[in-house]
């Protein structure tokens, strides 16, 4: 047979180049004992060298022209099974594998820099040697006989397997000396660990005992731990209301896998807000947490990296980019707050780290983790359809009520004594009597389609970016950037789609008119409100203005030690913050949300309500909450003024069900832009056609080619076609026909398709 002859040793190697398919190389006999998935490769593309990845090795015929490899990197390594994931997602989102891959590699990449600069230095010396810290750990002796405190160290050691010798020592005052003794004795041993630098870790948290489970706990975590046991890949979702102690159950279920020597990765919306979680993982175990975040450094995550890898950290906790993680022996993966739509990313890789976290779970045999007290209503299908087995924590923990939510009609409520409408009189009470209580006050404004704008109240033209085709928004105190020379109280307006800011006119472009003014009403506006209204109130705000990484932490720790009475928000507030002297949540503005042009509409606004309704009444105090809307009767509105989530969901799914809307279809969005218009139009109507032609065999729908709903942005035009079908292999073959299309296209249009869309804007 002339083919064995010709048949060689090949390697699938993902280039850092946006091309969908990986490229072959030839394995020269030298490096075949080295070549394996995983790998980093140095070889030639074009006249180029690029460090790659290898995804497979295989016996094949060779293609045309194919180059050898120029050798293997040392150190890092992507664990098999972590490639593998890669390739299916790059599948699944039709996604280069180069840019799927490089989600995976740790930043601050000095070796494949070096390799490429230098190709004959292969060194795997990393720079500044990192602080060393001193862990202790058992050994196998067993003692004789040792004395009750010696006893008590020497158990809790065995205990955590290994642990640093400042936690011991903050656990058992004068520990150290213990140490010394048991390691003279051979009882214990010393070994030296880089210690982790790190905000997340900088002050020292005193180990928890675990609470008694309630039985709802109980049920769950016993549930998890046999699916864990029994290695039978399955997702569960953790419904559990606001407070019912879902984290504990997180905590549990990590104990449980690392007991069967699993790792497990947690993913929760954003890292930032949530230190307190961190330090709820790190009091149960340790500080053997890996927290990736965006204020590590390259040198910081390269170090997380590498400890992952080797398995000395067997627990990452991180946004949804640490569902990428390398944890080594995978076993489990937990979502938290899996409705959040920051788990989808929306550049680039346009991934979806919920759904992909039950992909990873699955390939491993491992257990997959959707907790949330408002499932999404796709996760809540797949429970339905008996995919996901859904698992129910229906009270609080600590046996507190849940909070009184009331609605304030503004229809029929007029303003408090401020004047203002966005603050009636029954808020404005409420707020009275909780701040003569000593206790304190979240309000939340919902800023999506709300935000405070410029508008001539003559000819009714509205302020909006020149570039981006959005309403500006008016910002009143603003710190630095171009236009800092803004006068007096006037401010400027920005758009928050680019960088673009100007003065707010004295005239109407349009019409002339000098009747240029402000309408709505911002976090910033209701915050002066509030400090005019209670001037001994101290009033603090959390947005994306003022709060950035660890600002935010700083706020809410102002809140927790009550050095803030009122704290005044957007989304940011709506988060699982744990305060326990809150007892009155405010909504501002309950209906905002309902006016975004997205099917998915109703399903936030319910959310948001129910999340910011869980922030009250955490602690002692029982807590309550005030909704104002101007449509009180709204689904949304209502079922979460109930607490409601089953009827919710019910009503939600029926409607999504009539207008077949995900999760009774998929559907996938081809987006185009260019900075050319007609260029932009011509090619969002060729695939319009392409995706049509697949659409006539049946079961697809085609939407489009229409402009997008923010037509421009950056100066460049916007415009998309919607795929949509209750078939998944249907909706792929369309998908396909729109790719082939993309890669036909001129260079001046820039196009990609986003599957499982949340983003529609
Ligand atoms: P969730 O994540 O569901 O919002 P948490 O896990 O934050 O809820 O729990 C809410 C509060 O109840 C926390 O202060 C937690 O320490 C406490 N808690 C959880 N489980 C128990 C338990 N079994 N017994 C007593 N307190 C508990
Ligand atoms: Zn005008
Ligand atoms: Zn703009």
């Amino acid at each position: 047979m002339t083919s064995q002859q010709i048949e060689s040793r090949l390697a699938d190697v993902a280039l850092p180049v946006p091309v969908e398919r990986s490229f072959s190389y030839l394995v020269p006999e030298s490096l075949a004992g080295a070549v394996a998935p995983g790998r980093r490769v140095l070889c030639t593309i074009g006249v180029r060298r690029v460090v790659g990845v290898v995804i497979s090795v295989r016996q094949g015929e060779p293609p045309p022209r194919a180059k050898p490899l120029l050798d293997v990197l040392e150190g890092i390594a992507l664990p098999p099974d972590l490639v593998s994931f890669l390739s299916r997602v790059a599948a699944y989102y039709l996604a280069p594998i180069g840019e799927v891959v490089r989600l995976a590699l740790p930043p601050a990449d000095r070796d494949a820099e070096r390799a490429v600069s230098t190709p004959t230095l292969f060194s795997t010396t990393k720079g500044v040697a990192p602080r060393k810290i001193q862990w202790v750990t058992s050994t196998s002796i067993v003692e004789s006989s040792v004395k009750a405190k010696t006893a008590s160290v020497l158990a809790y050691v065995r205990a955590h397997g290994a642990l640093p010798i400042s936690r011991l020592e903050a656990q058992f005052g004068g520990a150290r000396a213990t140490v010394r003794r048991l390691v003279e004795q051979g009882l214990l041993s010393l070994f030296e660990r880089e210690a982790p630098r790190d905000p997340f870790f900088a002050e020292p948290v005193a180990m928890d005992e675990p609470p008694e489970p309630t039985r709802a706990q109980c049920e769950a975590f016993a549930a998890i731990e046999g699916a864990l046991t029994s290695k039978v890949a399955t997702t569960f979702l953790l419904h559990g209301v606001t407070g019912s102690g879902k984290t504990e159950v997180y905590l549990r279920a990590i104990a449980a896998a690392k007991k069967l020597g699993c790792g497990t990765i947690v993913l929760v919306p954003e890292i930032a807000l949530t230190p307190q979680l961190v330090g709820r993982f790190r009091a149960r175990f340790g500080d053997d947490v890996a927290v990736l975040h965006s204020a590590l450094t390259a040198r910081e995550r390269f170090d997380m990296w590498m400890r992952l890898v080797r398995g000395e950290v067997d627990v990452a906790i991180g946004a949804r980019s640490a569902l990428f993680a390398p944890i080594a022996n995978l076993g489990l993966v937990i979502v938290d707050e899996e409705h959040d739509p920051s788990f989808k990313q929306e550049e680039g890789v346009r991934y979806h780290a919920r759904d992909m976290s039950m992909l990873r779970a699955h390939m491993r045999g491992g257990v997959c983790v959707l907790g949330s007290a408002t499932p999404s209503l796709e996760t809540e299908q797949l429970s339905r359809l008996g995919k996901v087995k859904k698992l129910t924590l229906p009270d609080r923990a600590r046996a507190q009520e849940m909070p009184k939510v009331e609605i304030i009609d503004l229809r029929a409520i007029g303003p408090g004594p401020t004047g203002d409408r966005k603050l009636s009189l029954l808020l404005h009470r409420a707020i009275e009597e909780t701040l003569a209580k000593n206790e304190q006050v979240i309000l939340f404004l919902n800023r999506r389609g709300f935000a405070p704008s410029v508008r001539c109240e003559s000819c009714g033209e509205l302020a909006s970016c020149p570039q981006c085709s959005v309403a500006l928004t008016f910002h009143k105190r603003f710190g630095g950037r171009s236009a800092g020379d803004a006068v007096g109280p006037s401010g400027i307006m920005r758009c928050h789609w680019c960088d673009y800011a100007a003065k707010i006119p004295p005239r109407c472009p349009k019409c002339s008119s000098d009747r240029v003014a402000l309408e709505g009403l911002g976090t910033e506006k209701l915050e002066e409100t509030l400090g005019e209204a209670f001037p001994r109130a101290r009033v603090a705000r959390l947005d994306r203005d003022v709060a950035r990484g660890k600002d935010i932490e700083k706020v809410l720790a102002r809140v927790r030690s009550r050095e803030i009475d009122i704290l005044v928000g957007t989304q940011m507030v709506t988060k699982g913050h744990d305060l326990p002297h809150v007892t009155l949540v405010g909504v501002i503005n309950a209906d905002a949300a309902l006016s975004i042009p997205d099917f998915r509409a109703s399903e936030r606004a319910f959310q948001l309500l129910v999340q910011v309704a869980g922030r009250a009444g955490r602690g002692d105090a029982k807590g309550r909450v005030l909704v104002q809307t101007y449509d009180p009767e709204h689904h949304a509105i209502a079922f979460a003024v109930r607490h409601d989530v089953p009827g919710f969901l019910e009503r939600e799914l029926k409607d999504r069900r009539e207008l077949l809307y995900p999760p009774f279809s998929r559907m996938a969005l081809a987006r185009v832009d260019s900075l050319d218009e007609a260029a932009a139009q011509k090619a969002a109507a060729e695939i319009a056609r392409a995706a049509r032609v697949v659409a006539r065999e049946g079961s697809l729908d085609v939407l489009g080619p229409a402009v997008a709903p923010i037509a421009k942005v950056r100066n460049r035009f916007r415009f998309r076609v919607m795929l949509k079908s209750v078939s998944r292999s249907r909706l792929r073959q369309g998908m396909l026909a729109v790719q082939g299309v993309m890669s036909r296209l001129p260079r001046t249009v820039r196009a990609a398709i986003d599957v499982d869309p949340v983003g529609l804007l």
